[in-house]
C-alpha cells in the first residue's frame, strides 16, 4: 500500500514536471486583451490609382527626376512622400513646372485648360486621369453636343469636380452639391437636363438624390454607374462590416473623398464609433482598449503598407485574431500610356 502511494506521488510529481511552462511571449498574450478584427474586403489600391502612380514612377525611370506632377497624384500624404523621395514634384498649377520638363496630371483629371496652357508652354506631358473618370468626362461633352443642360453631383473644390466642370466652357454645368442648390435651376435648365456624378461619392446617398432629381425633373437622362466599381465595392464591404464592430478605421487622408465617404457610410450602417486615421500613429490606444470587434478597411488611395503597420502595432498591445469581411474584387488592370508600356511582346 505504503509502495503504491509512493509510486503515485511520484508519477504525479514527473507528471507535474513534464508539463511545458508558458514562453515569456505566451505569457504576454495571455494578458492581453482579445479584439477580433474584421478587414474589409476590398480595401485599399483601385485600379486607376495604381496605373497613377506606375505613370510617375514609370516616367521617372524613363525620363529622371525632377518629373512634376500637378497636385497629389493620388490623395494620399503616405504615397505623395514615397515618390517625392524618388524625385516626383508636386505643384499646384503648370506655371510652376520649368520649360522643357515632363509634368503629369493627377488621377482626378483636368480641366480643358490645363491641357491647353499645358501644350501652349510645348512642356511635354503624361496624363494619369482615371479611365473611369475620363468616361464621365466623356459623358459630359456627348450630353452638351446634345443640347443638354449637365447637371453634375459632386463636391465642390475637388479636383475632380474642377476637372469635370472644366470640360465644357464656365457656367455650362450645373453643380449640385446639396439639395439646397437646387433652388438655383432655372426653368430652362429643368426642360431639357442630363445627370452625371463624381466618381467616389455615397452610392446610396447619390442614388436618394437622384430619384428626388428625377421626380423634380421628368425625362432626365441619368448616366448610370458613374460612381466607380472602387467606391462601390468598398463602400459594400464596410456596409457588412459596421453592424457588427464597437468601432470602425478606416485608413486614409482627410482630402480622400472615397476615404471620407466610408467613414460616413460606416455611420449610416451602424458604426457612430467611426474613424478616419492616415497610419497606426493616429490611433486611439484608449478607445482601443474598449474594443472587443474592430473594423478595418482603407480608401482607393491608401497603400495596404499602412494597413500592415496598423496590425504590426494592434498586435503589440492585444491579441488579434482576423477574419476577412466582403465579397473581394477581381484585380482589374488600366493600360498604361503606350509610351510607358515597353515594348509589346512578339504574339
Ligand atoms: S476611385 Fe474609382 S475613379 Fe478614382 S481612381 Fe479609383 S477607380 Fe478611378
Amino acid at each position: 500500500m505504503f509502495f503504491l502511494f509512493c509510486s503515485f506521488i511520484c508519477k504525479g510529481f514527473v507528471l507535474l514536471k513534464a508539463k511545458p511552462q508558458p514562453t515569456i511571449h505566451e505569457k504576454i498574450l495571455m494578458t492581453k486583451q482579445n479584439i477580433t478584427v474584421l478587414l474589409a474586403n476590398p480595401r485599399g489600391f483601385c485600379a486607376g490609382v495604381t496605373r497613377a502612380i506606375q505613370i510617375v514612377e514609370k516616367a521617372l525611370e524613363k525620363y529622371g527626376a525632377p518629373i512634376y506632377v500637378r497636385h497629389e497624384i493620388v490623395h494620399n500624404a503616405f504615397v505623395v512622400k514615397e515618390l517625392e523621395k524618388k524625385g516626383a514634384v508636386f505643384v499646384s498649377e503648370i506655371d510652376e513646372v520649368p520649360e522643357g520638363r515632363m509634368v503629369v496630371f493627377s488621377a482626378h483629371g483636368v480641366p480643358k485648360k490645363v491641357l491647353e496652357k499645358t501644350k501652349s508652354r510645348g512642356l511635354k506631358y503624361l496624363d494619369a486621369t482615371c479611365p473611369l473618370v475620363e468616361k464621365v468626362h466623356t459623358e459630359v461633352k456627348r450630353h452638351n453636343e446634345a443640347g443638354r443642360k449637365v447637371i453634375l453631383i459632386g463636391h465642390a473644390g475637388h479636383p475632380e469636380v474642377i476637372g469635370t466642370m472644366g470640360q465644357l466652357p464656365d457656367g455650362e454645368i450645373f453643380l449640385l452639391d446639396e439639395v439646397k442648390d437646387l433652388e438655383r435651376l432655372d426653368k430652362d435648365t429643368v426642360k431639357d437636363a442630363a445627370l452625371v456624378t463624381q466618381t467616389t461619392l455615397s452610392v446610396d446617398e447619390t442614388a436618394e438624390l437622384k430619384e428626388f432629381l428625377k421626380a423634380k425633373i421628368p425625362g432626365i437622362v441619368c448616366s448610370s454607374k458613374d460612381i466607380c466599381y472602387a467606391t462601390t465595392n468598398r463602400q459594400m464591404a464596410v456596409k457588412e462590416i459596421a453592424p457588427k464592430v464597437d468601432m470602425l478605421i478606416v485608413v486614409g487622408s482627410p482630402n480622400s473623398s472615397n476615404s471620407k465617404r466610408l467613414v460616413e457610410v460606416a455611420v449610416r450602417a451602424g458604426c457612430a464609433n467611426s474613424v478616419l486615421v492616415e497610419d497606426e500613429k493616429q490611433l486611439d490606444w484608449d478607445k482601443l482598449a474598449k474594443v472587443k470587434t474592430l473594423g478595418i478597411t482603407a480608401g482607393a488611395s491608401a497603400p495596404e503598407k499602412l494597413i500592415k503597420s496598423i496590425l504590426k502595432a494592434l498586435r503589440e498591445r492585444f491579441k488579434i485574431t482576423i477574419e476577412e469581411i466582403g465579397k473581394g474584387e477581381t484585380r482589374l488592370r488600366f493600360n498604361l500610356p503606350q509610351e510607358l508600356e515597353g515594348p509589346k511582346k512578339p504574339s
